[in-house]
């Protein structure tokens, strides 16, 4: 089969972007959850945010807020709030890197190549 089929693995394996068929779906959750942050009168972050000591750590204060609240649904057993919360792990970590117009995509695409060439259990840790 051509890797346009698998546009994913097409991209992983070194394409230089995923393949139309693929879409940029990634991109258009960004502009949603943008869009819906205005519309409910949140902040929505911007590249120039970078510049503000305090508004990206204040965003990543959020994203770990939901991995905690990840955690205790894990805890209590309740296995649809903890997808919830995976999600809105996702809708922040997504809305994050709109705002600032990092290409999130091509970034996790580049992670996950350079992930499969490491050692194996690299960094002597135990998990
Ligand atoms: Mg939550």
């Amino acid at each position: 089969m051509s890797n346009t089929m698998f546009p994913i693995n097409h991209a992983l394996n070194g394409g230089d972007d995923c393949p139309t068929e693929c879409g940029d779906w990634l991109s258009d959750v960004g502009a949603e959850i943008h869009a819906n942050k205005l519309r409910h009168g949140w902040k929505v972050t911007t590249s120039e945010d970078w510049e503000d000591q305090h508004e990206i750590p204040a965003v990543l204060a959020l994203i770990h807020s939901e991995v905690s609240e990840a955690l205790e649904a894990f805890r209590k057993n309740d296995r649809a709030n903890f997808e919830e919360e995976l999600a809105d792990i996702g809708i922040r970590l997504i809305g994050l890197s709109h705002g600032m117009g990092i290409d999130l995509k091509t970034a996790i695409f580049e992670k996950v190549r350079r992930n499969r060439v490491r050692e194996y259990r690299h960094g002597g840790k135990r998990v």
